[in-house]
Parts: structure tokens; C-alpha cells; sequence
């Protein structure tokens, strides 16, 4: 008999061991992993550097970047934030950098640095790590005499475990989600999160590389209002709620960058619903007031009159894009800016602040990606991560219903969720 099983080695389980076996020894724990390698996703996570965390140390601000979780996460977050995170890994001689956006990584720009300590710590720690062992069941155990559960079985193609604790951290994996809704937990359908967006447009196609700021809505297209407006009331969205401004990186396939990704993100469920086909508006030009932006076309009228429109820079937009504007809105090369109508003028303006663009599909970002949906948080008491529904059973990562934008957040959640659950289980050995 085991006094903690855990399901899964990736980031959760593997902090968790730590926890428990540290806080203590006399405990046998141990990890159930089916793949032959463990921590799969930390290797290839942040592009093979890691992003550990996000230099965002107040847990009021930090839960600002979880679509799902952001209530249930700060409770844990004032308990283990992304400060301790950093302790851990400086504790164990693994030094953190802060990026300028505030993306922390390992200083040797490698996540084999995250394995190895992960690793090593629990070798010296004494937990078991049993690999190319999939699991295939679980199961409650009801031992006393008023059929009170006590114990979890857990079956895996290798052999059949008992055990006191199970800590279930198997991140997105549909069997065993399907095994937990069979013991009656709620599974919120996953989609994915953290997408780009496909759009096939004459305006970008060609100006791949080109990144910039800008604001970016998610508005109804014409002849799919009524969708739009019931999708929204599902998911009880505002419009404001489908608007985002941050960099806008212009691809091969479409958009990308970390104003899109946060849209994605937000707008999951959302933009499931409506089948990844809606319409966004971009503001090239997210600093300037409205109106404001006609009034400067106006003046570079005036004063520039012999310049051709193509060749005056007057805001501060990449070359590619201002130019694939300036053409979209029936400007030649050879116009000046006195030949100039006022309609053109208009219909520039129109470009650079209203720019509406059809997204036929998603792409994955290959940096990151995750999935939302997972366990009903409704079902996870969230002082220890033990399940609501049925005792000494925890949860803790990607498996529940948690996820954020990109930039070491998603990792935070699994960290703060283990290092809880850990807590949860070694006092609930102890009572
Ligand atoms: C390409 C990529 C890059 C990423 N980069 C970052 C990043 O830089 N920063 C960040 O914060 N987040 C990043 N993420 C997200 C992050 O990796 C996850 O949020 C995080 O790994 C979740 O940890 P977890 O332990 O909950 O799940 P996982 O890391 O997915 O671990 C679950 C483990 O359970 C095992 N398992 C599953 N089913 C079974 C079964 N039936 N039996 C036994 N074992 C099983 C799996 O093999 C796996 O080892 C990235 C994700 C991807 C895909």
C-alpha cells in the first residue's frame, strides 16, 4: 500500500512528490508516468528554454491571466506564488531570469535544467517513478464497515497499485477524464486555447514578419448576427470582453502574437462555438484618439502636398504594412498628397483604425499550446485540491479546468496547484 499515488509525470506530479517527500519522509509515494521518458512537455516547453513562470509576484494581478481560474486561483496564488516558484528552483542552484516582457526561463536556456533538478530531487527524495506504465483504471476502494472509502486502486498495464492518496495530475488526457467522470466528477469539454488565427487577405498577404501593436475586437459578420449574439449569451460575454491590444506579429497564415494568443484565449469558448469563423477589427494605430488620426492625414495634406503618400511616413507603422494600406485604400505609388480626395483620405484613415478582416480557422501555436475545459472547478476545494465529491482523491495542473495566456502562467498553475495538493496530502496522512 502506497500512502501517495500520482498520476502522471509531468510538471504537477513531479513538483508534488517533491513536496510530500520533503515535508515527509516516512511517506511512500510514488509517480505512475506511461510514457518512457518523464516531464515530456517541460522539455519542449518555451521553445526548449522553459518558461518557468511570469515575473508577477502580486497574486491579484497574476490571476488576471488565467481565462479559466481566475477567481478560484487567487486563494492559492496568496498561499504559493510565482515568487516561491523562483525560491524552489533557486534553492536547488537553478538561477531564473526575468525576459523584458517578464517571461522568467532558466539561465542556461535550457529546460533539460528544469528536468534535471525535478529529477534529481526526487531520486534523492526516494520516490518511485514507474514509466511506460499507463494507466487504465481507478478505482474507489470501500473498506470499513460503513463502506467508507479509504483507499484508491489503479490499474495500469503493467500492475495494480493500492494506495492511501492519489493525486490525479495527467494533464489533458480524455481516458482519464473519462475515468473520473465515471466516479462522478464533471468534465468541462475541452477546446483548445492559445491559437492563431488563419485569414487569407490580399492586406497581409506578403508582409509575413511584420509586427506591431495593435487593438484588436472580435465583432458579428454580416449574415451571422444571430450566432454571434447567442454564443455571446451562452458564455455570458460582453463585446468589450472580445477586445484585446498588445503586439500583433502578420504570418504566413495570418495573425499571430501575443494580442491574438490573449484573444484566443479569452475568446475559447467563444470562438469554438461560432467554428472559428468570425470577423476581427484591427486599430493599427491603438495610441491615437478617434478622429485624431484624420486630423493628422489632413495636416500631412497640407504640409506635404508634393511627397508621394506612399514614401511620407507619418506614424510610427512598419514600411510592408503602411504601404499594403496606403494601396488597399486605392492609392497608387505615383499619388501625392495633393491629388489626395477626401474619400481616399477617409477610406485610409478607415484602414489604419477600423482594418476588418474574416478569420476562416485556427492555427496551433507551436510555442505553447493548451487546452481549456477539464474538472468542474466547482468540484475542487481549492485550501488543499482535494475533490469535493470523493475523499483522499486531488487534482493538480492542466488536468482541471485552468488555463492562461502564454508567458509562464500555465506552468504557474501547476507548480501553486501541486505545491497546495502536496500540503493537502501530507496533513490528511498525518489526521
Ligand atoms: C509545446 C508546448 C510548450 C509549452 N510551453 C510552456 C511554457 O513555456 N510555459 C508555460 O507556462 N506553459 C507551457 N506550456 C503548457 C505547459 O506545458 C502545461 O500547462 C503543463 O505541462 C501542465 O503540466 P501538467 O503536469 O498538468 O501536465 P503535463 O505536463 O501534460 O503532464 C501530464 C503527464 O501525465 C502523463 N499521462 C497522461 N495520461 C496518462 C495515463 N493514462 N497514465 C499515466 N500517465 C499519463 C503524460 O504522459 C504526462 O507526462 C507548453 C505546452 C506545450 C504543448
Amino acid at each position: 500500500m502506497y500512502d501517495v499515488l500520482i498520476l502522471g509525470g509531468g510538471a504537477a506530479g513531479f513538483y508534488a512528490a517533491i513536496h510530500i517527500a520533503e515535508a515527509d519522509p516516512k511517506l511512500k509515494v510514488a509517480i505512475i508516468e506511461r510514457g518512457k521518458d518523464v516531464l515530456g512537455k517541460v522539455k519542449i516547453s518555451g521553445g526548449g528554454r522553459c518558461n518557468v513562470t511570469h515575473a508577477e509576484f502580486d497574486p491579484r494581478e497574476l490571476v488576471r491571466f488565467y481565462p479559466r481560474g481566475e477567481k478560484e486561483l487567487l486563494g492559492p496564488f496568496h498561499s504559493y506564488c510565482s515568487g516561491d516558484t523562483v525560491a524552489f528552483f533557486e534553492e536547488r542552484g537553478i538561477a531564473l531570469k526575468i525576459e523584458p516582457d517578464g517571461r522568467m526561463f532558466p539561465t542556461t536556456n535550457s529546460s533539460q535544467t528544469i528536468i534535471d533538478c525535478l529529477v534529481n530531487e526526487t531520486d534523492r527524495l526516494g520516490v518511485k517513478v514507474f514509466r511506460n506504465s499507463s494507466v487504465s483504471g481507478i478505482t474507489k476502494v470501500l473498506e470499513d464497515e460503513n463502506k467508507e472509502l479509504i483507499s484508491w486502486n489503479v490499474q495500469t498495464i503493467r500492475g495494480t497499485y493500492n494506495t492511501r492518496n492519489l493525486l490525479v495530475s495527467t494533464g489533458s488526457n480524455p481516458k482519464i477524464w473519462g475515468m473520473l467522470q465515471k466516479l462522478g466528477h464533471t468534465i468541462v469539454p475541452p477546446v483548445p486555447s492559445l491559437f492563431t488565427f488563419n485569414i487569407k487577405d490580399d492586406r497581409i498577404s506578403g508582409i509575413s514578419g511584420v509586427s506591431t501593436q495593435a487593438r484588436i475586437n472580435i465583432i458579428p459578420s454580416k449574415g451571422h448576427l444571430e450566432k454571434f449574439h447567442a454564443a455571446l449569451k451562452k458564455y455570458s460575454l460582453q463585446l468589450s470582453d472580445l477586445e484585446t491590444e498588445g503586439p500583433l506579429l502578420i504570418t504566413h497564415w495570418g495573425m499571430s502574437g501575443p494580442g491574438i494568443l490573449r484573444l484566443s484565449a479569452w475568446g475559447a469558448l467563444f470562438l469554438n462555438e461560432l467554428d472559428y469563423k468570425f470577423t476581427i477589427r484591427v486599430n493599427w494605430l491603438p495610441s491615437y484618439h478617434e478622429g485624431a488620426v484624420m486630423d493628422k492625414l489632413q495636416q500631412v495634406k497640407e504640409i506635404e502636398g508634393k511627397k508621394t503618400v506612399l514614401r511620407t511616413k507619418c506614424f510610427d507603422l512598419p514600411k510592408r504594412l503602411w504601404s499594403s494600406l496606403v494601396k488597399a485604400s486605392g492609392i497608387t505609388e505615383a499619388h501625392k498628397w495633393a491629388d489626395i480626395t477626401k474619400t481616399q483620405l477617409q477610406d485610409l484613415a478607415k484602414e489604419l483604425t477600423e482594418c476588418q478582416f474574416q478569420v476562416n480557422g485556427k492555427s496551433t501555436f507551436k510555442e505553447e499550446f493548451v487546452t481549456a475545459g477539464g474538472i468542474d472547478l466547482k468540484e475542487i476545494n481549492f485550501k488543499t485540491y482535494e475533490s469535493k465529491l470523493l475523499p483522499n482523491l486531488y487534482f493538480a495542473g492542466e488536468i482541471i479546468n485552468v488555463d492562461a495566456i502564454t508567458g509562464g502562467f500555465n506552468f504557474q498553475n501547476a507548480w501553486t496547484g501541486a505545491y497546495i495538493a502536496a500540503q493537502g496530502i501530507v496533513k490528511n496522512s498525518k489526521s
